[in-house]
């Protein structure tokens, strides 16, 4: 068992790595913002809920989000591990994450975060919301509260997990393959 967050800023390229990795270490891929979206398309109650602050690049609170994230964990309990995507992103979240995990005798090994620069990131998402449909990618000024949400909100997080030595930055520039390995590298000395 073999538990990983993927961190980083919105654009930072989590959700393409998560592809690779989750294969090369037979993890599976949890990505909050992803089951989300299942759920506005599938127009669920979590997902007409979920849009209301989605839309408006805020975050969704924390008890709807951390309760979908165990239900799921808890229907996978088989799994060779966990890779968490997007999740956690409040200091609330990574504390009951931690509390759920070690009750299961469980633990994150590491957070490995993509680190880039804003202006890059910002960009990216408005190539990305050309093509991907997600209307909160398509607004800049949507974006810009959504680096505001991770400034207040999910950077206090670098050091929660830097005191537990759980943190490891990498440079998330460069060509997909080179990032890939990157994170390779952290997980093989884990
Ligand atoms: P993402 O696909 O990770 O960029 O997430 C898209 C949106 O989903 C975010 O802007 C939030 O509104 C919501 N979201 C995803 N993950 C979380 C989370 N862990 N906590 C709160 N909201 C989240």
């Amino acid at each position: 068992m073999i538990n990983i967050v993927l961190f980083g800023k919105p654009g930072a390229g989590k959700g393409t790595q998560a592809e690779f990795l989750k294969q090369k270490y037979n993890l599976m891929h949890l990505s909050t913002g992803d089951i989300f979206r299942f759920n506005i398309k599938n127009n669920t109650e979590l997902g007409q809920l979920a849009k209301q602050y989605m839309d408006k690049g805020d975050l969704v609170p924390d008890a709807v989000t951390i309760k979908m994230l165990e239900d799921i964990v808890n229907k996978n309990l088989n799994s060779a591990g966990f890779l968490f995507d997007g999740f956690p992103r409040t200091l609330a979240q990574a504390i009951e994450l931690d509390d759920f995990l070690s009750n299961k005798k469980w633990n994150i090994a590491a957070t490995i975060a993509l680190e880039a620069n804003d202006e890059i990131l910002i960009n990216r998402i408005l190539e990305r919301g050309k093509t991907s449909g997600r209307t909160d990618d398509q607004d800049e000024e949507k974006i810009r509260h959504r680096y505001q949400e991770y400034n207040e909100k999910t950077a206090p997080l670098i050091e929660y997990y830097k005191e537990q030595n759980k943190f490891y930055p990498i440079n998330g520039i460069g060509s997909i393959a080179e990032i890939t390995e990157r994170l390779s590298n952290v997980i093989d000395n884990l």
